[in-house]
């Protein structure tokens, strides 16, 4: 697959319009997003949302309030107040996607604790391997907690049988453990339901697991058009762009969503972008 022909320029126009378009809350995370047909992809946990079930689960305030106070704590990196708050929801809707979102945040956390070791300063090692034996700790933790999440998703399908919604969870679930083989037996699953939304989408995320840049790209660019749209697309484009060295390209996508969409995944890309750059 060939890198396919990107329009910062055009892409950056779109991003503006996104401003006109309906907001909501992710149900499993609680991050903002913008709602898209009858269902979308969350821009944070990559969860799909139903809007059908959405609505419903977005009148039950106990849900609402929570997710609010969830990230309330994440953003003062209070993590283990996070989690404490989350396991009320996953005790609560025995969902696999809140088992998943409760991985995410102790990758999260333990990204933040690599986030504190630092060398730049003397008498500082003891410390250093402190943060780095906790943040082993809780990625064992986080795999933990995805693997129950897969067997989770496995105990849905003996009971409803197996969906496009499932195998996308299935999937991202491989994806955050590193598993590729089983994200693409996932894959093949999902490709059975005929859904060329979520097939595009998992083709995305998969290339760019792989190194292929070039694929990232194709695939995200198909989810810009008309009825298969994911505003995740720009943040994909923007990795690809970054990783085959078009640095500049990337920053100006990502300045332009991280004005409509406040994600910390966008933040961290640009971060990281600056700091490849400026070495
Ligand atoms: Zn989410």
């Amino acid at each position: 697959m060939r890198f396919p022909l990107v329009s910062v320029g055009g892409y950056v126009r779109l991003i503006g319009q996104l401003g006109s378009v309906q907001r909501t809350m992710c149900c499993y995370c609680g991050n903002e997003n913008v709602a898209s047909g009858d269902y979308w992809i969350c821009f944070h946990c990559e969860s799909v949302n139903r809007a059908t079930l959405l609505s419903m689960k977005l009148n039950d305030q106990g849900l609402v309030s929570t997710l609010l106070e969830v990230n309330r704590y994440l953003l003062g990196n209070e993590y283990l107040n996070a989690i404490n708050e989350y396991q009320k929801l996953v005790a609560r809707y025995n969902e696999p996607e809140m088992l998943y979102n409760t991985g995410l945040i102790y990758m999260q956390y333990s990204n933040y604790q690599v986030s504190l070791i630092r060398y730049d300063r003397k008498g500082f090692m003891e410390e250093n391997s402190l943060y780095r034996e906790e943040a082993s700790a809780l990625a064992s933790k986080a795999k933990l907690i995805l693997n129950k999440a897969s067997a989770m998703c496995q105990a849905k399908i003996k009971e409803n049988g197996r969906n496009e919604f499932i195998d996308h969870t299935i999937f991202m679930i491989n994806i955050k453990l590193g598993r590729l083989k089983s994200a693409i037996v996932a894959l093949d699953s999902q490709e059975n339901h005929n859904n060329e939304f979520l097939v595009n989408y998992e083709h995305m995320v998969l290339s760019a697991e792989t190194k292929d840049y070039a694929a990232t790209a194709s695939y995200a660019t198909k989810l810009l058009q008309k009825g298969m749209f994911s505003a995740n697309a720009f943040y994909y484009i923007a990795w690809a762009l970054f990783k085959t060295g078009r640095s500049k390209e990337a920053l100006e996508l990502l300045s332009a969503l991280g004005k409509e969409l406040q994600g910390g995944n966008v933040l961290a890309l640009a971060q990281e972008i600056q700091k490849a750059t400026t070495i």
